[in-house]
């Protein structure tokens, strides 16, 4: 059973040994402590329970104590009837305001399409505002949903779903992706609990793809470059997440023989030219899956990322898509959610020109978190709003659609898929038709109207906004024509 973590344990993993810092983390904790004295969780477990444990992820997270101690406070004026005066004279104004964001946050209710989307509308409005209190809102829904077992079964779909749709992919945008990771498999067997189900039971069948088995493999690929001359070379594994998983087989018909990078491992070695010589050794050794090799050391993904990739037989009937670099293409890849990205996603994305748009959005995140290394200083930048030039649309079921600022329907239409982008005759924003060339606005819900014999037209490439529209209606009018030059050629 889950323990209170005692102020000692959060002070332990702080990265800030600072002694004012350890003051106020304590205080906070004794604060809290004793506001919900006598308070029970679900689980019979006491309320306190939850709220050292979301202090304490925020302290493992590198946060400092001003987030710390707001995480620690970040249930009593909702549940413990302490009044925001009282965290102000004994907190300050900034942990009074962090404390009352989270409070706010709490209050949206995920209740059936219509109220999704205005409350994911409301959370981004607040993550415009100070991205701390997602960050620490995200920790609250993590020891949440870790703990969804003990939670009335009415309540459990709801909020698994929630977390799904609303905090993971935000966790997903604010490089946390080892968050976004946890909060997905955790939700994922209440969301979709026949679904989840499958997925298990196609794992039992795939019994080789487990931590053991790949570590031997990465261990029989480092034993095997050293004899090939390749020392001084390190990685990591891993098996691909369970949710992460079900969305990948949902694209591929459910079709387990159809996903090639189940298990993965990562070799880092010391030169370029180390890289193909690795590839080459593998390659003697193990036998590689035809169509599988990539190499985007020689042409690098739009976002810069790097890397040589191939998929081996392992002989035992296992597979598994390993990966090599160099130090300085892992450092460009590893900056926070840019790796993450690349890693899991990027590789097969095929939209990937969409895919290096949201990461040069991220980017800007790491590459802030990198010349700032002081968490407070970057924290600080944090709070600079960074959707200013992006703009939050959603689809009518609430998918969360962001584009450039005066992004017109046509780019919201290739933004989803480019097959509607091509068919698009009309657009309705906020239940209102409107013109095709409307500049739209954040947190407006909108819907495409695709017909069949619907295409683009020339005017089209000035309604768009973005490169990837306008790069699509583009290729659509020059494939026309030359459709159209054949068949008068053919006559
Ligand atoms: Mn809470």
């Amino acid at each position: 059973m889950e323990r209170i973590r005692t102020a000692d344990e959060i002070v332990g993993v702080m990265h800030s040994h600072d002694s004012a810092d350890v003051d106020l983390v304590k205080r906070a904790f004794n604060f809290a402590e004793h506001a919900h004295h006598g308070q029970k969780r679900y689980s019979g477990d006491p309320y306190f329970l939850h709220v050292s444990a979301v202090g304490y992820i925020l302290a493992e997270m590198g946060m400092d104590a001003t987030m710390i101690s707001a995480g620690l406070l970040h249930d009593t004026v909702e549940d413990a009837k302490v009044s925001e005066e009282d965290i102000e004279q004994n907190f300050g104004k900034e942990i009074r305001f962090l404390v009352d964001g989270v409070t706010k946050l709490g209050k949206l209710k995920y209740h059936g399409v219509e109220r999704h989307v205005e409350s994911l509308r409301k959370l981004f409005v607040s993550t415009a505002k100070d991205i701390r209190v997602i960050i620490i809102k995200l920790a609250d829904r993590l020891h949440n949903v870790s703990t969804l077992k003990h939670v009335p079964k009415d309540k459990q779909a709801r909020i698994a779903l929630e977390t799904l749709e609303i905090y993971a992919p935000i966790a997903n945008r604010l490089s946390i992706g080892k968050i976004k990771g946890q909060l997905e498999d955790y939700a994922f067997p209440f969301a979709y609990p026949k679904e989840h189900a499958q997925v298990h039971e196609m794992l039992r069948n795939r019994s080789k793809d487990n931590e053991k088995w790949l570590e031997k493999i990465y261990r029989d690929i480092q034993v095997a470059l050293a004899e090939g001359g390749i020392t001084n070379v390190h990685g990591e594994f891993r098996v691909k997440r369970m949710y992460s998983l079900y969305k990948k087989l949902k694209e591929y018909g459910m079709d387990m023989g159809k996903i090639y990078d189940l298990s993965a491992v990562r070799i880092i070695v010391p030169t370029l030219a180390d890289c193909y010589r690795a590839l080459g050794i593998i390659h003697s050794q193990w036998q590689p899956l035809p169509g599988r090799i990539k190499d985007y050391i020689a042409f690098p993904k739009p976002n810069g990322y790097q890397s040589l990739h191939t998929t081996i037989f392992t002989g035992d009937g296992g597979i598994v898509e390993v990966q090599f670099r160099t130090e300085e293409m892992n450092r460009d890849a590893a900056l926070g959610i840019a790796a993450h990205f690349a890693y899991k996603e990027g590789v097969q994305n095929q939209s990937s020109k969409r895919l290096a748009g949201k990461l040069d959005w991220v980017k800007q995140i790491s590459q802030l978190q990198q010349s700032h290394t002081a968490s407070g200083e970057f924290l600080e930048n944090l709070k600079v709003d960074f959707f200013g030039d992006r703009i939050f649309l959603f689809t009518p079921k609430g998918d969360v659609v962001d584009l450039p600022q005066s992004s017109s329907p046509i780019d919201f239409a290739y933004a989803i898929h480019s097959d509607i982008g091509d068919h698009t005759a009309g657009a309705v924003v906020n239940g209102k038709f409107v013109a095709l060339d409307t500049a739209l606005h954040n947190g407006d819900i909108v819907e495409i109207i695709t017909k069949k014999n619907a295409k683009p037209s020339n005017k089209w490439v000035e309604y768009a906004k973005t490169t990837f529209a306008k790069r699509n209606i583009r290729s659509f009018l020059m494939k026309e024509n030359d459709a159209g030059g054949k068949k008068y050629n053919g006559k």
